[in-house]
């Protein structure tokens, strides 16, 4: 019989408001450690915690976006534990009022449309960052009382693909409404992963393990595979799944328990009795969805219906908000949108991925980009020269008609000047003329290369196959 995995995760979102949760400390990442910090993040006697109301704004819009019911009451809670990244010795979060309850998304599978169920979105803030050196440890204060969204996920997911599709959805609807940049290498987004496995059909859950120091979505989906691997074959051996927290190592591709000690928790939660409860009306609420941007998925079937592309194109475009954005500056005049997706995906993307740059730091205004595909579109550039085209714009900023002028890339389309230089390639190889006489039709295209060298790359390769077809039969 064959098996199953039950997967949900939990992902917690550092979210890029100016200051901290509690305090008035600047949330940046990268500065010289401990230098982002004061009496309230470093948990001294006597300070309060006053709330940022930034932070609530950004958890209503993920709450929103994710179909969440928004809890018109909610409060923040103290879950105590002794670690040194801690110095309060808690971490206020929210336990068992979070601000957000109940919602869905829907990931796109390759046999269709999964829905995702989101049990809860809580605020809390983020504790500092231990580093290991030789034989040392040191503690950086910075991360302390930096913001976070705790997002956790029905068990709904099946498989590691699906698990790796709810991830790559959720930050990208999280990077569209601006909140995070989600970026799992600066920590700014990280996952644990809830795995149990059972047979097929059955509706009672095994015993599950807790994935942790998961850095990468690839890593996620390796450590899942492992690890309903690992259930699957004990179970089948006839021993048991012990219930534990084991840790992803990256390099060795396995996952290790954590010695049981460390995860003898008991948190003794209670309210926080420095911090007001979150009354949140419904005015406010509804002032948060209409700020909300239009929705990945939304937007990817607009772009659809309203340029004519192809799923494909749309998909691609909408990956990013500031794509999608830059697109719809770009196709804005353009005769043909479809040949603007395509630029944009086939030539665009591929440079500045290259470069290693992103899109909103490059110095081309993307009506240039129209202009480039108008020229290509009429056929006054050719692939390669439009190609040529792009590369200058990204390198100078120029604009696509000076480049086109500068470098004399204009298209020859003049058909005198074409025929001169097929009669000279005819001339030239008589031998490959022959050829394509004889039924090698394909010979042809030895003189098409012929003709696009002697135009200097500058020809319209099908005008000049159909006119070295039209010369050579009529001769
Ligand atoms: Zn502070």
């Amino acid at each position: 019989m064959a098996w199953e995995a039950v997967i949900g995760l939990e992902v917690h979102v550092q979210l890029n408001t100016k200051t901290k949760i509690f305090c008035s400390c600047r949330n940046e990442f990268g500065a010289d450690p401990n230098t982002n910090v004061c009496p309230v993040c470093l948990g001294f006697p006597g300070v309060l915690p006053v709330f940022n109301e930034k932070v609530l704004e950004s958890a209503v819009k993920v709450g929103l976006a994710l179909n969440c019911h928004i809890a018109s009451y909610s409060k923040f809670d103290r879950k105590n534990y002794f670690y040194p990244d801690l110095p309060k010795a808690y971490q206020i979060s929210q336990y068992d009022m979070p601000i957000a309850e109940d919602g869905y998304i829907d990931i796109v599978l390759e046999d269709g449309v999964k829905r995702i169920g989101i049990k809860r979105v809580h605020m809390e803030e983020d504790a500092g960052k231990l580093i290991h050196g030789q034989g040392v440890s040191f503690v950086d204060y910075n991360r302390t009382g930096v913001p976070l969204l705790e997002i956790v996920s029905e068990p709904d997911m099946r498989s590691p693909e699906e698990a790796y599709a709810y991830l790559v959805s959720l930050k990208q609807i999280i990077r569209y409404l601006g909140v995070s940049d989600c970026d799992m290498e600066k920590g700014s987004l990280r996952c644990d992963a809830n795995i149990s496995v059972r047979k097929k059909g059955e509706d009672s859950f095994g015993t599950k393990t807790e994935i942790k120091n998961l850095n990468s979505f690839k890593g996620v989906r390796a450590a899942l595979e492992y690890e309903i691997k690992r259930h699957i074959s004990l179970i089948e051996a006839g021993e048991k799944v012990v219930q534990e927290t084991r840790l992803w190592d990256a390099s060795r591709q396995i996952t290790q328990g954590m010695r049981s000690k460390e995860e003898a928790h008991d948190y003794r939660y209670f309210p926080d009795p420095d911090l007001l409860p979150l009354v949140v009306d419904k005015e406010y609420v509804e002032r948060c969805r209409s700020s909300l941007p239009e929705m990945p998925s939304a937007r990817e079937a607009r772009l659809k219906s309203q340029y004519n592309i192809t799923d494909y194109d749309a998909m691609v475009i909408c990956q990013e908000k500031d794509w999608a954005d830059y697109f719809e500056e770009a196709v804005k005049s353009v005769r043909n949108p479809k040949k603007c997706a395509n630029l944009m995906i086939t030539m665009l993307f591929e440079q500045l991925n290259e470069r290693q740059v992103d899109i909103k730091d490059v110095n081309v205004p993307a009506d240039y980009i129209g202009r480039l595909v108008d020229l290509w579109d009429e056929g006054k550039v050719n692939n390669v020269a439009a190609k040529q085209v792009l590369i200058e714009m990204l390198d100078t900023g120029k604009a696509p008609e000076r480049i086109v002028e500068e470098k004399g890339l204009l298209q020859v389309s003049d058909e005198s000047k074409l025929e001169e230089f097929a009669r000279e390639a005819i001339e030239k190889n008589p031998k490959v003329v022959d050829d394509y006489r004889s039924g090698k039709r394909n010979a042809v295209m030895f003189l098409v290369g012929q003709v696009m060298k002697l135009s200097r790359g500058k020809a319209n390769p099908q005008k000049v196959r159909e006119l070295l077809v039209r010369l050579i039969e009529t001769q």
